[in-house]
């Protein structure tokens, strides 16, 4: 469904991607881990339109969705394929970004309606049926201060989900919980991998990418360092970098 090809992109003169290659073929789930810095969060802004980017592609269902920024020649075509990409890769922040002074039915439905002007009926039976799923059915009428932070990042999945998304980015959305609080949502994450779901997750936890992922892609300074299932990447990691990064973060 996505395909990364030698994606470059920089800050100014900050390089943070240098040339990266990822794909995720339908009904996988594949992890990116790496350090801070090593630019893991604006491998899945390029990938949603939130970042230009100065070389490589970025292609959704064989479609360029790449953005050049001013200069370089090539914008998203229209705000029509941008509101496409942004809908069939939904993503999920490590800050759950729920508007404060809606429900969190009124936050599940918000989009759907207001964006992809779906009927209002279909999306609220909707929205509860993904809030049923994810555990917090009870808290529609809820605002999401009064949710704690594994509810709310549940809510903002179902959010997510209620754009009928190809795809699922999330990033780092267990980080802002605290441990007994990150299991549900890690829950609600397996589940959608079991489902199938497309999904490429960014995360410092690495048993969660252990479980959850087909393949596993470990950035270093803006290039792939090494990448592999799982059970090669953790069990038996050749790069020193990695081993490193895994003694280190275990
Ligand atoms: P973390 O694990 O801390 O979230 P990351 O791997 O997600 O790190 P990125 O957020 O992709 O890293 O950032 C990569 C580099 O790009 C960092 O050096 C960061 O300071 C820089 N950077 C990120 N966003 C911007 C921006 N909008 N403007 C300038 N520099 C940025
Ligand atoms: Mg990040």
């Amino acid at each position: 469904v996505i395909e990364i090809q030698n994606l470059h992109k920089a800050y100014g003169a900050l390089e943070v991607l240098k040339g990266v290659d990822i794909s995720a073929p339908r009904g996988n789930v594949i992890s990116l881990i790496g350090s801070s810095g090593s630019g893991k969060s604006t491998l899945l802004r390029c990938c949603n339109l939130l970042e230009d980017s100065q070389q490589g592609e970025v292609l959704f269902k064989g479609e360029p969705v790449t953005w050049r920024g001013t200069g370089h020649g090539r914008r998203p075509s229209d705000a029509a394929q941008v509101l496409r990409i942004r809908t069939n890769l939904s993503m999920v922040f490590q800050q759950f970004n729920l508007w404060a002074h809606m429900t969190i039915l009124q936050n599940v439905m918000e989009a759907p309606i207001t964006v992809l002007k779906r009927d209002h009926k279909d999306v609220e039976a909707a929205a509860r049926a993904y809030l049923d799923k994810v555990g917090i059915g009870d808290k529609c009428d809820a605002y999401p201060a009064q949710l704690s932070g594994g509810q709310q990042q549940r809510a903002a999945i179902a959010r997510a989900l209620c754009m009928e998304p190809e795809a699922l980015l999330f990033d780092e959305p267990t980080s802002a919980l605290d441990p007994e609080l990150e299991q549900e949502v890690v829950k609600v994450i397996k589940d959608l991998a079991t489902e199938g779901r497309t999904m490429m997750i960014v995360t410092h936890d690495m048993k969660l990418a252990a479980d959850v992922s087909d393949h596993v892609v470990f950035l270093h300074q803006g290039l792939i360092e090494e990448q592999g299932p799982p059970d090669t990447l953790f069990g038996a990691p050749s790069s020193e970098r990695l081993r490193g990064f895994l003694s280190a973060t275990t």
